[in-house]
């Protein structure tokens, strides 16, 4: 799914990743690349203005520019921006809050998808326990009734038999009446399309809408057709007021312009997405989901917000400037910094956040500490004196009995604890030369 922008933003997204010191040139060398990114995917000119001016302003504010991972904040703010840009995590659900049948009507341009998509959203009513009847009303396109028909018997849904020689306002009237009377949830038209806007379906649209109140008018968007579903979306909004959108072929090779565009153009939320020419590719639409899909991030941002979260910055930042001074961390940094990652919950849960982490961990298997050898470590730092924290090197041999005995271990779990904590010094050292760029590179794996 858009496969260009990805790789688009993707390659931004290195170089960012790549900056120890981020500077305004750098958000602004960024950016440029995004807004190129974003419109030759096709998104309409003015959504990407606003939308790059809203990253730039975030992004040059102080916050960014002094924190530890200045990259990773400005791919944060790009990936919340483009959420926001698509509806935010705002409820895209049909509103179906009526005295049943609740009239739902989709309209749209031919090929759209529209026939399609009124089975599709039968079969997602249905599985939610609803009794939908599907109405052909597009006595315009001969095979367009038979079409329904099939779909109909195909997912096991009534079709209301409408005729190719009613006219569609009385097909309407008929369905809504045969609906009341057999006990109907939801009534589903299927309207007539044609190849561009035009009066005369405008008029009839109008009609059929007038007639039903419908509780959503949904507007069926082809994908692939870019900012032109945009406009036209646009047009049929002007006139009937639609509720959503439904976009399909998102499968296809679509560029995104339609769907970044779309919300921040018509103002109305997309509410479905179709993923397919089968019956059950229909995905109620999630912004974030999609975003994280373009971004191909995956649960790496739930891990950054994770991070941000628990990690205390006064201490991170503590520490830094230490390893800065001194280029040395002691026993007591050593414990500060375990008990901040078990704040964060099992080292498992976040190494599965990491992608390629979780498996690498398995393979690994018992290398990494458990919860329990935390607590054991702890208690074992805990019982040093804070000369022996600073200094580790003067734990001689009856120090460590010492040790031992105060924290209701062992001296071999005490010597256990040196071992690790001065092979810690070492990866820490030699992740100090990588230099942040290195360590994302691991991350990433
Ligand atoms: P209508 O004229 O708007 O009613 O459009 P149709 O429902 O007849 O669909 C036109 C074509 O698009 C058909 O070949 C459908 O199978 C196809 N189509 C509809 N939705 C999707 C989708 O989400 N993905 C793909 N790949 N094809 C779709």
């Amino acid at each position: 799914m858009f496969a260009t922008l990805s790789d688009k933003l993707d390659l931004v997204f290195k170089k960012l990743r790549g900056q120890g010191v981020m500077t305004e040139d750098n958000v602004k060398d960024a950016l440029r690349e995004v807004r190129l990114a974003l419109l030759e995917a096709d998104v309409n000119f003015k959504v990407v203005k606003d939308f790059v001016e809203k990253v730039r302003s975030r992004a040059v504010g102080t916050e960014v520019l002094q924190s530890l991972a200045p990259g990773q904040q400005v791919i944060k703010i790009v990936h919340d921006e483009l959420v926001l840009l698509m509806g935010g995590s705002e409820d895209n659900s049909l509103d179906l809050a009526a005295k049943p049948p609740v009239a739902i009507m989709l309209v749209g341009l031919q090929g759209a998808g529209k026939t399609t998509s009124c089975g599709k959203l039968a079969k997602h009513l249905k599985g939610q326990r609803k009794k939908p009847l599907l109405v052909p009303a597009d006595v315009y396109r001969p095979a367009a009734i038979e079409q329904l028909k099939v779909l109909g018997r195909q997912l096991d849904i009534e079709v209301f038999n409408s005729l190719a020689t009613q006219k569609p306002l009385d097909i309407c009237r008929e369905a809504h009446r045969y609906a009341t009377l057999n006990g109907f949830d939801v009534i589903i038209f299927d309207t007539a399309g044609r190849h561009q806007i035009d009066d005369y379906l405008m008029e009839e649209l109008e009609g059929i809408r007038d007639e039903l109140a419908p509780r959503e008018i949904l507007f069926v968007a082809d994908a692939m057709t870019g900012q032109e579903a945009v406009n036209v979306a646009q047009g049929f909004n002007e006139r009937l007021g639609i509720t959503g959108v439904i976009l399909t072929k998102l499968d296809g090779d679509a560029k995104g312009g339609a769907a970044l565009s779309i919300k921040a153009v018509t103002g109305k939320p997309v509410k479905f997405v179709g993923l397919g020419e089968k019956l059950d590719a229909l995905d109620v639409f999630h912004a974030d989901r999609l975003v994280s899909r373009i971004l191909g991030m995956g649960d790496v941002l739930t891990l950054i917000e994770k991070a941000q979260a628990t990690f205390d910055e006064k201490e991170t930042e503590r520490l830094q400037q230490k390893m800065k001074k001194s280029g040395q961390f002691d026993l007591e940094d050593f414990r500060n910094q375990l008990q901040q990652i078990k704040k964060m919950g099992s080292l498992e849960s976040i190494m599965n956040l990491i992608p390629g982490m979780g498996k690498a961990m398995k393979q690994m298997q018992g290398a990494q500490p458990s919860e329990k050898e935390l607590k054991r470590i702890e208690a074992i730092i805990d019982s040093m004196t804070p000369k022996e924290r600073a200094n580790h090197t003067i734990i001689n041999g009856s120090r460590r009995l010492r040790i031992a005995k105060g924290s209701g271990t062992s001296i071999q779990e005490v010597n256990q604890l040196l071992k690790r904590f001065t092979e810690a010094q070492k990866v820490v050292k030699q992740l100090q030369k990588m230099g942040p760029k290195g360590l994302m590179k691991g991350m990433k794996g």
